[in-house]
């Protein structure tokens, strides 16, 4: 896999059967997004700005922040940008922008929630955004959204700014990392662009495990099939309105869990800079059509472990 991974690095993703897939970067620093391409990023999946918000000693202002999307843009030389705004609070402390604390930072005042309270914040980001695009493909997406009256109010800001900042070449999506998100997604797919599961949060919240604990995070597994169960509702809505789906938790980067992906109808997979060779490497060896399969008997096991190994004794008929 290594070798073929090496060769054909900037070529797209496609099955055994014809079905494409796009393999996207995460990157949360702004040079980051050279290697992104050199390693075959079809797109940027994932823009962490909170991120790129730590890297600035102070608040960025508007110029300077234009100035980071626009270097983005630039260097991904059409390929599509997917920017999450702030993603602040939670286990993400920003210095500059102190939020009170709360007995439950996972559960309180972190990513829309806390723009939605600051609407100067995410004004200047979005608009900063909107300058930067030059019509150039940007996905703008919010994290944490729970509720649809989030998704409105945070459109709203972006619809006003629109008027003055227009922006040819826009799609706006939500993450989808809050239960609630996966079980309004026949809702919500009505309304956004896209969505993009974020993984690492959607089974923190669905599993009730601190993804950071150090006793229980391995037990907080993506491939729970609950998780799949949240992730299949999401990709059925969407699809049925026409809209696209990425996953850009660590999940889209798991070897076990991209086979399982694929089959769900994942269009886009989005992972560390490191990954993509290999997992466009994988792809490429899988056919779409078993995948569904395989996904029809991942959501029937009863647990993370099951569903493991079932993939691997799949891999190994293949092999
Ligand atoms: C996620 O929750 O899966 C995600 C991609 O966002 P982050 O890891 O930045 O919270
Ligand atoms: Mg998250």
């Amino acid at each position: 896999l290594r070798l073929i991974a090496e060769k054909s690095s900037q070529d797209p993703t496609i099955t055994t059967d014809a079905h494409q897939v796009e393999v996207a970067a995460n990157i949360g620093k702004i040079q980051a997004v050279r290697d992104a391409v050199s390693a075959g990023a079809e797109a940027i999946g994932l823009l962490r700005t909170e991120l790129v918000f730590m890297a600035h000693a102070s608040a960025p202002n508007e110029q300077t922040q234009e100035a980071d999307y626009r270097h983005v843009l630039d260097t991904l030389a059409g390929r599509p940008l997917v920017v999450r705004t702030l993603d602040v609070g939670g286990d993400k402390p920003l210095p500059y922008l102190p939020v009170p604390s709360e007995e439950n930072p996972f559960l309180g005042l972190r990513g829309i929630r806390l723009t939605l309270r600051r609407p100067e914040l995410l004004r200047q980001q979005l608009t900063a955004l909107l300058k930067a695009s030059d019509n150039r493909p940007l996905r703008i997406m919010f994290p944490m959204v729970g509720r649809l009256e989030e998704w409105r109010a945070a459109k709203a800001i972006l619809d006003e700014l629109l008027v003055s900042y227009p922006c040819e070449n826009l799609q706006v999506g939500i993450m989808v990392e809050v239960p609630a998100a996966a079980l309004l997604a026949p809702i919500l797919a009505k309304e956004v662009d896209f969505f993009s599961i974020g993984t690492n949060d959607l089974t923190q919240y669905t599993m009730a495990i601190d993804r950071g604990h150090p006793l229980l995070s391995a037990e907080a597994d993506g491939l729970h099939p609950s998780v799949l169960m949240l992730i299949d509702q999401t990709v059925k809505a969407a699809h049925a309105h026409g809209k696209w789906v990425g996953v850009c938790g660590e999940l889209a980067a798991d070897a076990l869990a991209v086979p399982v992906l694929v089959g769900l109808g994942v269009d886009e997979l989005s992972m560390s800079n490191t990954s993509i060779p290999l997992a466009k490497a994988q792809i490429r060896t899988l056919n779409f059509a078993n995948c569904q399969q395989l996904v029809h008997k991942a959501l029937a096991c009863d647990s993370a472990t099951a569903v493991r190994e079932l993939v691997s004794a799949e891999q190994n008929r293949a092999a």
